[in-house]
């Protein structure tokens, strides 16, 4: 128990203590005491010490190039994961290549004055088909702070809605509010497409969560320094903010865009028409216009030309067909059906799935138009009735056949009509 000073003598300093301080008895040496002014000073010092070993750390945290994965290695580890998108990929394991070397430049010293600028990216996708693992998965092998953002929460400042600034408030607080190691990071915007304005025209209108959002973000994404709130949002008024220069930091942004297809369509006929001859027309690929995405469509879906310029890497994600959507099932490091494989092995089952069983799966998930997304409720549904039945049942193996998983999408009510 602490108690106030009333002529005892503090163990530690020994010296005069001041009236006012508080002594704190040891719990184990009856008679030894620490005064409170003793207290606070080790306090200050132990900050101070890791304080500064947090900074040296910081700095250590850039890898030297030598260490650091290749663009190879990267999309090798990426294909663990991620099925298909291997433009994406590519773009991605460079960026992130660069991203490093951009670091690095800072270390090393060099003649010249030529200063690697950082090169956002900007992926085109479907829903569904893998932004959001492609940013998760490289997450997970990089050692710089990481964060996913959604673009829709933020509304111009002063409106309803999150300040752009606070996009920022997460890496931070995953880079455990080391300034210089947030300085650092990667930010992954996703459903940047929501916050397109409506119209290609500028409004004269204020378009609240468009326009004004994009241009609030160009400041981000540029590289300037930013007034952070700790706390994120508007609900911690006092909070001081925390200032954070964005210009390493490299942002991925990703929307699903739709539509967009019809203006790629629209521009590839045009141009066509006016300058191609026919060998150029053929070579284009009428079933996926997404991978002939260029700026000048994130034009014409309203986003401003200044964020267009600070996105300069551009690609896309392409559809999942049924062989894709079937690999994405079973193939991944982390694939649905080794999900439940393992779990089952928990209560010591062998969960097999028989191939037409997955291909209803896969059909499921097309008819739905679900997407990959679909595929893990479609599973879920089939399964739910086994996990809660076979713990404790004694039952070593369970086999899915593709009968049984009909039985179990309809009794979970994915369909309203007979399932042929
Ligand atoms: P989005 O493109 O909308 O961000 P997600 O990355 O969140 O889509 O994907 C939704 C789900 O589908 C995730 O569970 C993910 O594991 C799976 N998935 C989507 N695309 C792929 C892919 N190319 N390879 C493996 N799994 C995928």
């Amino acid at each position: 128990m602490a108690k106030k000073n009333s002529g005892h003598t503090c163990s530690f300093c020994g010296g005069p203590m001041n009236p006012d301080a508080v002594v704190v008895p040891s719990p184990l040496q009856p008679g030894v005491l620490i005064c409170s002014d003793c207290v606070e000073g080790i306090s200050q010092l132990l900050t101070e010490v890791t304080g500064e070993k947090k900074t040296a750390n910081a700095e250590k945290g850039i890898k030297p190039m030598d260490q650091v994965p290749t663009p190879r290695q990267i999309n090798e580890y990426l294909n663990q994961y991620v099925i298909g998108q291997d433009s994406a990929k590519r773009y991605l394991s460079v960026a992130v290549y660069n991203h490093y070397k951009r670091l690095a430049q800072k270390t090393v010293k060099t003649d010249d004055d030529v200063d690697i600028e950082k090169s956002n990216i900007i992926i085109v996708g479907p829903t569904g088909t893998g932004k959001t693992l492609l940013a998760k998965t490289i997450a997970r092998l990089l050692d710089v702070p990481f964060t996913i953002v959604d673009a829709t929460v933020l509304t111009e400042a002063g409106y309803v809605g999150e300040d752009i600034e606070s996009l920022l408030t997460r890496l931070l607080q995953v880079a455990d509010y080391d300034v210089a190691k947030a300085e650092r990071g990667i930010v992954f915007i996703d459903e940047i497409d929501k916050i397109a304005r409506k119209s290609d025209n500028p409004s004269i209108t204020r378009d609240v969560s468009g326009e004004g959002v994009q241009q609030g973000l160009l400041k981000l994404l540029e590289g300037s320094i930013v007034n952070v709130p700790p706390q994120g949002g508007r609900k911690h008024p006092e909070q001081k903010m925390i200032q954070v220069d964005t210009k390493n930091i490299l942002f991925i942004c990703g929307g699903a865009f739709d539509g967009i297809e019809r203006k790629i369509a629209h521009r590839l006929n045009t141009h066509v028409v006016g300058y191609a001859t026919d060998s150029t027309k053929q070579k284009i690929k009428r079933d996926n216009y997404l991978q002939y995405v260029a700026p000048q469509d994130l034009k014409s879906f309203g986003l401003i030309p200044e964020i267009i310029g600070r996105l300069p890497i551009l690609t896309h994600l392409d559809p999942l067909d049924r062989e894709a959507l079937l690999r994405v099932l079973t193939e991944p490091k982390n694939a649905i059906i080794k999900q439940y494989q393992k779990m089952f092995a928990m209560d010591g089952v062998e969960l097999t799935f028989t191939p037409d069983a997955l291909d209803l799966i896969v059909d499921k998930a097309i008819e739905y138009k679900l997407g990959a997304r679909g595929l893990r409720s479609i599973v879920e549904s089939i399964m739910v009735d086994s996990m809660f039945n076979i713990p404790g049942s004694g039952e070593k193996e369970l086999c899915i056949t593709r009968e049984y998983a009909l039985e179990q999408i309809r009794k979970a009510h994915f369909e309203t009509d007979a399932v042929q």
